[in-house]
């Protein structure tokens, strides 16, 4: 993809490079329990933000096998990569936000930016606990922050396969989807039902949930490339963009996470869909750039 002409964002804060923060546990520890980070309620919210924001493999978080996460020793070159990392997450958040602005004014609606945190290793949030590179990237609503470890990044180029300019924008646009689902409120009415209605449902509407978050991440890829090649004569979406999708979507499906850590697919369980479904609303979102064809509430959930 180019994203060199995209706006680069003022409301991401770089901590990278920052020591982890000490907490009442103790400091994290790269290939320790991921549920020991804060501890007490704490723990609580960063096991129900696990389950419910895109992820690594939420079954580490279940008591599952835990994979050890080293950040690679930072050298001259890796600091070269780095800072272009951060400027590319800086310009994809911005361009995510020139297009939800558009968007909200169209609707007579005023859109009010997310922030984001960009770290490595692990940081402090601001209402408390810690954010660990082992999370994922994660939208957090009520600070309505993105906390986003880039080194993800390269993990999910060599761990997944999944590696590639659009991919990562993919990760950027899909948290950013979260906060245009809290301001419409959405986030809320979903996480309202939590412990009211059977499980079984309410993993359901997360699923309804994400997969909104995959078509909204697709409206955005629609308009911030027609805004590119209207300002430059250029598409923003290159030839194996799509295909770069297709991987990142197919790496991190409930199908395929849960099948590489159990062996099986309990589709119960499932809080994100599958692969397939995945994709199937970013392309939907994509190709339309209409918001009426996101409503994965009302769809018969067979037919999601
Ligand atoms: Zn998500």
């Amino acid at each position: 993809m180019k994203w060199e002409n995209l706006r680069r964002s003022r409301n991401v804060e770089n901590r990278r490079g920052q020591r982890a923060p000490r907490t009442r546990m103790g400091l994290p520890r790269a290939g320790g329990r991921p549920v020991a980070v804060g501890g007490g309620c704490g723990t609580i919210a960063i096991m129900l933000l696990c389950i419910f924001v895109f992820k690594v493999n939420p079954l580490q978080f279940l008591g599952g096998g835990v994979e050890t996460y080293d950040p690679a020793p930072q050298t001259q070159q890796t600091t070269g990569q780095a800072s272009e990392i951060q400027e590319f997450a800086e310009r994809i958040k911005g361009s995510c936000e020139d297009v939800w602005t558009q968007i909200f004014r169209e609707a007579g609606a005023q859109y009010r930016p997310a922030k984001m945190v960009s770290y490595s290793g692990a940081t402090r949030m601001r209402t408390g606990g810690v954010a660990d590179s082992r999370m994922g990237p994660f939208y957090l609503p009520v600070e309505e922050t993105i906390y986003l470890d880039v080194d993800f990044f390269r993990q999910m180029q060599q761990q997944m396969r999944a590696g590639g300019d659009f991919a990562y924008a993919y990760v950027i646009s899909h948290e950013t989807a979260h906060h245009v689902q809290k301001l419409l409120g959405t986030t809320e009415e979903v996480f309202n039902k939590r412990g009211r209605i059977p499980e079984k449902e309410y993993n359901r509407l997360s699923v309804r949930l994400e997969l909104q978050a995959d078509f909204l991440a697709g409206i955005w890829a629609h308009y911030a490339n027609k805004d590119m090649i209207a300002r430059t004569g250029q598409s923003m979406m290159e030839e194996g963009d799509i295909e770069e999708a297709m991987r990142a979507a197919k790496a991190i499906g409930d199908d395929a996470l849960q099948y590489k850590a159990t062996g099986r697919v309990i589709e119960d369980s499932f809080t994100h869909g599958t692969s397939e479904q995945r994709l199937r609303w970013f392309m939907r979102g994509f190709q339309s750039g209409n918001l009426d064809y996101g409503d994965t509430f009302s769809v018969p959930y067979s037919q999601l």
